[in-house]
């Protein structure tokens, strides 16, 4: 569904997305994983239209998207989450989820917007908290939240930068099958992660970054036991 080719970024000097060449199929779940400043972020970022890239393309079902702006690129269905969680604080829970919908790749009005809003609030174990002041939440709230606003616009493609990052033991469990139930409706999830019990449980495939580059490609069990993967973690290659 998604496909990138020799994509590049570069900040000044710094290479931070190298050639990268990789392709989603639909209805999987794919890690993009590596370690710290390894341009994971900076990939999603790329996809979503957040950043231009300087060299390569971004195509999603065969169509290249690199050249639009972020809002249409989002309307044709791709949506994600970030590493630092941003809200609208001077809304409501509900609102920001509602805000969340407004360059989505369906769009719902007024009351139908508002009910959709509480049902993935719902979904996302925050029933009834819709009228909360953004400010009020717990940390781990304030991330169910951005996923419920994340979904709000009916993506097809997810994007999700480090969403189960600081949850206890219990959470993550909620938070894996909740991206597995996401996946079993026929999204597609890239999800950039730390988290290896994460990575093992819910990946079909990984992309494995190492300053910029592409390293290893698999399944989880081939790339976490692919010897360069286990030498770029442990920091030789950084
Ligand atoms: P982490 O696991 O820590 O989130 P990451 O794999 O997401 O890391 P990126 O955030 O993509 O890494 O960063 C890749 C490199 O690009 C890093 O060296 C980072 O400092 C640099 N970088 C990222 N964004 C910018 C920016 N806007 N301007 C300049 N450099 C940037
Ligand atoms: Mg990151």
């Amino acid at each position: 569904i998604l496909s990138l080719r020799g994509v590049t970024k570069r900040f000044g000097g710094l290479v931070a997305v190298n050639s990268m060449d990789f392709d989603v199929r639909e209805h999987q779940v794919m890690g993009l994983i590596g370690p710290n400043g390894s341009g994971k972020s900076t990939t999603l970022n790329l996809i979503s239209g957040a950043l231009k890239l300087n060299e390569g393309e971004i195509s999603l079902r065969g169509t290249p998207i690199s050249n639009l702006p972020a809002q249409d690129i989002a309307r044709k269905g791709v949506s994600r989450t970030f590493q630092l969680v941003r809200m609208l604080s001077s809304m409501t829970v509900r609102e920001n989820v509602v805000a969340g919908g407004v360059y989505g790749h369906r769009k719902r009005w007024g009351s139908e917007a508002l009910r959709h809003a509480d049902s993935l609030l719902e979904r996302v174990g925050l029933s009834g908290q819709g009228g909360l002041s953004v400010g009020q939440l717990t940390y781990i709230d304030t991330k169910r939240v951005e996923l419920a606003r994340t979904l709000a616009g009916d993506p097809k493609v997810l994007l999700l930068d480090e969403w189960l990052a600081g949850l206890n033991p219990t959470e993550l469990q909620i938070g894996i099958d909740l991206i597995k139930s996401l996946r079993d409706e026929g999204r597609t999830v890239i999800l950039v992660e730390h988290v290896m019990d994460a990575i093992r449980s819910l990946c079909d495939q990984c992309v494995v970054m190492a300053s910029g580059t592409k390293i290893a490609e698999g399944t989880p069990t081939e790339v976490l036991s692919d010897r360069e993967v286990i030498r770029a973690y442990l920091g030789d290659d950084d």
